[in-house]
């Protein structure tokens, strides 16, 4: 209990009064033989030497407590000052964390090399930034590489609801996944591409060379884990560098974004590391499992491509996406393993 003086809302009039009770159910008795009120405590002044302090209440009423009084014992509050220096330890602590994650990554970078750092970046980087990359690539690869689809809308249609079937089953972590149909032309050919903010672009030329709707399935998986697993922006940030990582983990993208995207490098730049390749493998038999469909089924895509020398030697994906043998055992493997088999 404290003693002070009570002001109350809207009057001039002070009197004697008795703040007790707790923070949460204050009791102020103004004078002996009247009930007290129960005031709802809203604020309470800085402490400053030689300066009551001053308790607000919610309905405009203000409690100054005594010199002597001990506030903040009674309100259990260690208050402005005391928090106001926690908050700048925070922040002390805060710079402290940002030094030793920031020479971490550099040791990282020492020991292990860009790849790592990469995945750490590529963890790092803000949504909007990722979704900027999209955006502007596509604009880059619609203008130069790719032509409007040519499947009949019902086709279109299905390639979506198969697209939807996958994308619901992966899940909501990571960015929002999007199918474009594209044709892909003589550059393309038949092809597949994952950008790092989700939008998972399929050629023409690779429907129609798949002989069932789950070898596209497999590929739409197998880019869907490029996406998940963060492996295009990973790849971007391997190939261009720490200046232009940390650029795009601190957020100063506009002009980066822009080279990115206009290089036209861009594409190059998804040309995925075998262990990324490996990686994506495998979290499609998960996902096409998951949606009850054929893990296997996309390697027979690839074969079919691999023979058809015409095709391949048209086939982006396929040079980009090579070993089909060493796919197949490794898929079948995990397929096993998933079936406990
Ligand atoms: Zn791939």
């Amino acid at each position: 209990m404290i003693e002070g003086r009570y002001f109350p809302p809207a009057s001039s009039a002070v009197t004697p009064a008795v703040l007790s009770g707790t923070p949460e159910a204050l009791l102020l008795q103004v004078s002996e033989g009247q009930a007290p009120m129960m005031p709802v405590l809203l604020s309470v002044s800085d402490p400053v030497a030689g300066v009551p302090r001053k308790v607000t209440f919610a309905d405009g009423g203000v409690f100054e407590a005594a010199l002597s009084a001990d506030v903040d014992g009674f309100l259990g509050t260690r208050t402005s000052f005391f928090s106001r220096l926690a908050r700048f330890e925070g922040n002390l602590k805060y710079i402290a964390l940002a030094a030793m994650v920031t020479v971490g990554l550099l040791f990282i970078a020492y020991r292990h090399g860009i790849p790592l750092l990469a995945s750490g970046a590529a963890v790092m980087t803000p949504a909007p930034i990722v979704a900027a990359i999209d955006f502007g690539t596509l604009e880059t690869v619609d203008r130069t590489l790719f032509e409007p689809t040519e499947l009949p809308e019902k086709r279109q249609d299905e390639l979506h609801e198969l697209f939807a079937e996958l994308s619901a089953a992966a899940g909501k972590k990571g960015p929002p996944l999007q199918l474009l149909l594209r044709r892909g032309g003589k550059t393309i050919g038949a092809n597949a591409i994952a950008l790092p903010g989700g939008t998972i672009i399929v050629t023409d030329e690779l429907v129609t060379l798949a002989a069932a709707d789950d070898e596209i399935a497999g590929v739409m998986a197998h880019e869907i884990g490029h996406v998940r697993e963060r492996h295009s922006l990973q790849q971007i940030y391997r190939v261009l560098g720490i200046g232009f990582m940390v650029g795009l983990v601190g957020g100063d993208a506009g002009q980066l974004v822009d080279d990115v995207v206009t290089q036209a490098s861009a594409l190059q730049t998804l040309v995925y590391s075998r262990e990324f390749e490996a990686s994506a493998d495998l979290y499609s038999v998960g996902l096409m499992r998951q949606v009850g469909r054929d893990p296997v089924s996309f390697v027979d895509l690839l074969d079919r491509i691999g023979k058809d020398d015409e095709a391949a030697k048209e086939t982006y994906w396929f040079s980009t996406h090579p070993g089909t043998k060493e796919r197949r055992a490794t898929v079948e493997r995990r397929v096993r393993e998933l079936t406990g088999g």
